[in-house]
């Protein structure tokens, strides 16, 4: 029987056990320690960011984000709205508003018009949004010149949702270093991974300083167990740091082998009528390309859609994957505040993720292709 060929599935180095075995060794088995020290070391040095505090997911990133940028019951903030829920979801436990704004079309990430006559709505209202949540999605950098320089023009503090570009680029600078703080995600299907984990970075050492504080249920410093703050248990264990110190090892192979993906299917898929791609821009944009993505148009594939695309593949044991659900299309943000013009609706409607693992098999990116085509008539 053939495997299935997967989505985004992880890919170890086998370096990661010498991390994990050390660890073991000393008995470091327990959150933070020298394997989290490090990773948070390795990260710093990757990303140019000043500093690093490594977290049990993205989500708990994001979320002591907005604590540290002061989001707080009844605030407003904005947030992209094609993303995954992740990106919205920790504006909620803070009991703030989240206020969704739509996509441009060249990177598919938030438009900067849309953001500025949002923010300029919203205080209209009354409500000056306390933060601004932006991703770049697939790995793809947002338009961060111009968003930064709206965001720097109403003095709105930037929290970065970079969960699915590390090591993306923009200008030469890593995305996630931008904003007030920038987030990544280890999670099990991302570039690299710690089987689940996460990392917030800054430039300002006190935001991770407190963002630790904050993970180890906010402890104050003294020997008996005083709190003065209300804490959260998100630190990251040192065994699953382990594993991150030796993704990190080759994390310059996956990006490369990640792109090589999308180069092959944009080589392979190209002249077909209907079918486009999430490109960079121009040469300041450097994506990773965690993701493959494409977009049908059914007036350019004789009437086939998306969804007949994802079925067929879906019979041949291919798992391909509906780019996100916008988030203001979501039932459990219908009451939420939203700034729109169809972009990310549209994209959602006909947008397609390809199989993208940086272990795929050569033959299998090739059935990919050939299935494609083949559904294609092409
Ligand atoms: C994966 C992801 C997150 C969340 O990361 P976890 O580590 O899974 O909590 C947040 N935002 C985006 C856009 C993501 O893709």
């Amino acid at each position: 029987m053939k495997e299935k060929i997967w989505l985004s599935s992880p890919h170890m180095s086998g370096k990661e056990m010498k991390y994990i075995e050390d660890a073991f060794r000393k008995n470091h088995v327990f959150p933070l320690g020298p394997n989290v020290t490090g990773l948070e070391e390795d990260i710093v040095r990757m990303t140019g960011a000043g500093h690093c505090t490594c977290l049990s997911s993205g989500t708990a990133a994001i979320h002591l984000a907005l604590i540290l940028q002061g989001v707080k019951q009844g605030d407003e903030v904005i947030c992209s709205s094609f993303t995954f829920s992740a990106s919205a979801n920790p504006i909620a436990y803070q009991g703030a508003t989240p206020v969704f704004v739509d996509s441009e079309d060249l990177t598919w990430n938030m438009s900067p018009d849309l953001l500025e006559f949002a923010i300029k709505d919203r205080i209209s209202r009354g409500k000056k949004p306390s933060a601004i949540v932006l991703v770049h999605l697939y790995g793809m950098p947002a338009q961060l010149d111009i968003l930064m320089a709206v965001a720097n023009e109403y003095q709105i503090p930037v929290i970065e949702d970079a969960a699915e570009s590390f090591g993306s680029t923009f200008d030469g600078k890593s995305t996630g270093t931008f904003g007030e703080i920038g987030v990544f995600s280890f999670n099990g299907n991302k570039i690299i991974t710690t089987s689940g984990g996460g990392a917030m970075v800054s430039a300002n050492p006190e935001y991770c300083r407190k963002a630790l504080f904050l993970a180890t249920q906010a402890r104050d410093a003294a020997p008996h167990y005083q709190h003065s703050h209300i804490g959260y248990n998100y630190r990251m264990s040192n065994i699953c740091a382990g594993i991150g110190r030796g993704q990190m090892e080759v994390l310059a192979d996956r990006i490369a082998k990640r792109r090589e993906n999308y180069f092959y299917y944009r080589e392979m898929l190209a002249g077909i009528p209907g079918i486009a791609f999430q490109n960079e821009p121009d040469e300041r944009y450097f994506s990773n390309h965690w993701l493959t993505t494409i977009v049908v148009d059914p007036a350019g594939t004789g009437g086939i859609t998306r969804e007949v695309l994802y079925d067929a593949l879906a019979r041949l044991d291919i798992e391909t994957r509906p780019l996100w659900k916008p988030m203001h299309l979501q039932p459990v943000f219908e009451n939420a505040p939203a700034y729109t013009d169809g972009t990310s609706e549209r994209l959602f409607r006909n947008g397609l993720c390809l199989p993208s693992s940086s272990n795929i098999a050569d033959e299998d990116r090739k059935t990919v292709v050939d299935a494609i085509r083949n559904i294609l008539k092409h």
